[in-house]
């Protein structure tokens, strides 16, 4: 048998998502209990919205967590290279495979083509889908249409009627009716492929055996196996793992839960208490035990006991097994593992020159500087009474900065400046009549050190929760003042 190979494949276009270190920790798991062995892939294919620092964030939180991996971008391995953006030759060659055997062709429709296409078939009560009409052109206008240059997308072919049966390790077989598919485009018409082939690509020159993936990918999961087909390729075994859920079951959302890996790193818990919570998520030791390792986990490791059910990521059950895992730490371990999270002297030395022009005595640095040693900070309500802004106004404003900075990717102080200075500017106020809010919201206190380097170094994680948070204690905001505010945010 040949070795077991899984892999993560993580879009690099945001946080460092919750979601992704859980998926990795299921194919870690499954990996090392059969000795095989498990492959970190960057899907970078949407240029627009991946970055290198994002993908330095999936590193980062991973390694954290203590998942390493085999092979990487950053590891290399003998499969590279292990980041799609560098693979374009290699997709392209393929493509040419199946258009060369049939399976796929050229599509030439504008976008206003296609726009009509849909809008015609709702008109008539159907499923807005490609028509196949490409698929009627003589190959020889098609050749002339390609000699030409026209710009052009590849899509593959899908059957019209029947069902797909889709293999699944954990609810068995799945049938899916192809009439659902659509002829998905394959490559773009700016010659990059599109996440199906490659993936399918990447899995089958990767040699990965084993693909646990979120169930959200199951529906399209047809349009893979075709892909296998029309190649000619094994296919994976294929494991479609459940969502993670908010405590009121919908999807797992950065509306309802931090998501961010680096949030729960901020806020001081464990990597290994989170590692266990994710590994409770949909999963049991067999001896039902809530705290174990991931040497525990990769021991007793069995998909037979993964259960369906919408796994609810709590923080209140995280927060209660880190506080497991933290009382059971010798206690120099845990006086040291505190000081490597923010009691180190990188942390203190950035904080240090913010501080030491306002103190008399060392015992006036807690008071006012203690704000950097917390998670969420309780601000008195009054703080956010302001001289020109309504309350309604005011809750606007925060949830318009929020919203700013959840979109900044570079954080620095002078970024972060002009953030609050263009929504400040939006409401016809300048940028220091804003400050007085966002020192309540951000230290928690009146005044402290400037509010906007304490920003800078509590990073964006602890700062947009802490907004969050004081918009909750002004009351929150309505669904209608959401799509309202959105509306009005989107024209800034
Ligand atoms: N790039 C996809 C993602 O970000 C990979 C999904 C898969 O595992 O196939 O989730």
């Amino acid at each position: 048998m040949s070795t077991v190979r899984t892999r993560i494949a993580p879009s690099p276009t945001g946080d460092p998502h919750v979601g992704t270190a859980y998926i990795a920790l299921f194919n870690y798991c499954f990996a090392k209990q059969h000795g095989g062995e498990f492959i970190l892939r960057i899907e970078d294919t949407d240029q627009l919205r991946s970055t290198r620092e994002s993908e330095q964030q999936i590193f980062d939180a991973l390694r954290w967590l203590g998942i390493e991996w085999n092979e990487g971008p950053d590891v290399g391995g003998p499969h590279g290279p292990y980041r799609q953006s560098e693979r374009g030759q290699i997709y392209q060659r393929y493509v040419q495979q199946l258009v060369d055997a049939g399976h796929a062709f050229p599509c030439f429709c504008t976008a206003e083509e296609l726009e009509q296409m849909r809008a015609e078939q709702q008109a008539r009560g159907e499923t807005p889908r490609y028509d196949g009409r490409a698929l009627l052109l003589s190959a020889d206008e098609v050749q002339r249409r390609l000699a030409a240059g026209e710009p052009h997308v590849i899509r593959m072919k899908v059957p019209s009627e029947g069902v797909c049966i889709v293999p699944d390790l954990l609810r068995g077989d799945v049938e899916i009716p192809w009439d659902r598919m659509d002829m998905q485009v394959l490559m773009k018409a700016d010659g990059l492929p599109t996440y199906f082939l490659a993936n399918v690509v990447d899995d089958h020159l990767m040699g990965i055996t084993h693909v646990l993936r979120g169930e959200e990918w199951l529906p399209s999961a047809p349009k893979l196996i075709k892909l296998y087909e029309y190649f000619g390729w094994e296919q994976p075994k294929l494991c479609y793992m459940p969502l993670l859920r908010n405590p009121d079951k919908s999807k797992l959302s950065k509306r309802k839960n931090p998501t961010s890996v680096t949030f729960y790193e901020r806020m001081g818990f464990l990597p290994e208490a989170m590692l266990n919570y994710l590994g409770r998520m949909g999963w049991s030791m067999p001896d039902e035990r809530e705290k174990f390792s991931l040497a525990d986990m990769v021991e007793h490791f069995d998909l037979s006991r993964v259960s369906l059910g919408g796994p609810i990521f709590d923080i209140e059950k995280l927060s209660w097994l880190n506080g497991q895992w933290l009382r059971e730490l010798p206690v120099e371990q845990f006086a040291e593992r505190a000081r490597q999270w923010a009691f180190n002297n990188d942390y203190l030395m950035r904080i240090a020159p913010h501080v030491q022009g306002r103190v008399e005595t060392f015992s006036q640095i807690a008071p006012l500087a203690g704000f950097f040693f917390q998670g969420g900070v309780q601000p008195d309500p009054a703080l956010f009474a302001h001289k020109k802004l309504n309350a309604d106004q005011v809750r606007q404003m925060m949830q318009w900065i929020l919203w700013k900075l959840e979109a900044l990717r570079t954080w620095e102080k002078d970024r972060i400046t002009a953030c609050i200075q263009q929504v400040a500017e939006a409401l016809g106020l300048k940028l220091r009549d804003a400050m007085p809010l966002m020192f309540a919201a951000i230290t928690g206190q009146a005044n402290s050190v400037s509010v906007l380097d304490a920003m800078e170094i509590l990073g964006p994680d602890l700062t947009r929760y802490r907004l969050r948070q004081a918009l909750e204690l002004l009351g929150g905001v309505s669904k209608r003042e959401n799509k309202e505010w959105e509306k009005l945010f989107a024209a800034l």
